[in-house]
């Protein structure tokens, strides 16, 4: 059996692992086709495809920007779209310029409530799009922050949502808002660069009586939805397939792959050992890109 993987994330925005290390993972796995989806940059896909040309493996230049519609925090994934387009890289560096700013506020706050952090730490790491996990190593790094932590979270292990919960999201300690476009214009935008536009993830964010914002987005130029998701359980997976079908969508699919489980010792360790993507998939998809 062959698979594809057509949501990845490496260490430039969050994950842990870089983008070699994904293509190596991915040949062992016989997971043949991936795509490097990282939120809102795409500045490890020139890496990617050198890296996939090496071991055989089928990269899809994509990104995965952040994005509102009527109040709801979507994520949209642009597929092969041209890596120079200038438009696309100004936005993009635009987006990491204004979270640039969200960062150093957080840092400020955080700062000001006791931590021993300083922004010079997360620069020197890979990461191009700062994610609150990097933060979150950032912020636990020193013992007498994760002191507090553990204080602030009430247990002497708590979990990355715990302390996101804790300091990161909205209304707490130092929220980290990401920047974002509004949904049809990041569409559009992905058009402009030739590319192709899918909703990552539909269920994470929507219900199912809010499938209408998924056609009124097709109305926008959205070509397709993720429905093959490591965030949907089985009926979302049904839902979303049948969807897809009945309204002339194409379906997609990714693990959202960013790291390994902390803890170790499971049986499962990652997105990709709960989920395999048959390859027809990327088949599928591949005739309209
Ligand atoms: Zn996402
Ligand atoms: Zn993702």
């Amino acid at each position: 059996m062959k698979y594809c993987d057509l949501h990845l994330h490496s260490h430039y925005s969050g994950g842990d692992l870089s983008c070699e290390e994904l293509v190596d993972r991915a040949a062992e796995r016989n997971i043949t086709a991936i795509a490097l989806a990282d939120h809102n940059t795409i500045y490890g896909v020139a890496e990617m495809i050198v890296a996939g040309k090496k071991k055989g493996v089928e990269i899809v230049p994509a990104v995965e920007i952040y994005t509102e519609y009527k109040g709801k925090g979507l994520h949209l994934l642009g597929y092969n779209f041209d890596l120079d387009h200038l438009k696309l890289n100004q936005v993009l560096d635009n987006l990491q310029a204004q979270h640039v700013d969200n960062v150093k506020k957080a840092f400020a706050k955080l700062k000001e409530y006791g931590f021993s952090i300083d922004y010079k730490s997360i620069q020197s790491l890979p990461t191009k799009y700062i994610s609150v996990a990097a933060i979150i190593d950032v912020l636990c790094g020193p013992p007498e922050n994760y002191k507090i932590v553990q204080k602030d979270c009430g247990k002497p292990d708590p979990d990355l949502f715990e302390i996101i919960n804790k300091y990161f999201a909205k209304r707490s300690l130092s929220p980290i808002i990401h920047s974002s476009l509004l949904t049809p214009d990041a569409i559009k935008l992905v058009k402009e660069a030739g590319g192709v536009a899918i909703l990552a993830h539909p269920g994470h964010r929507l219900t199912w009586e809010e499938d209408t914002i998924i056609l009124e987005l097709k109305e926008e130029g959205l070509v397709g939805i993720e429905a093959i998701s490591s965030y949907h359980n089985w009926h979302q997976v049904e839902h979303y397939q049948y969807f897809a079908k009945k309204h002339g969508l194409v379906i997609t699919g990714g693990s959202d792959f960013h790291s390994e489980t902390r803890s170790r010792g499971n049986i499962i360790n990652s997105m990709q050992d709960y989920m395999h993507i048959p390859y027809a998939i990327y088949e599928n998809f591949k005739n309209i890109l």
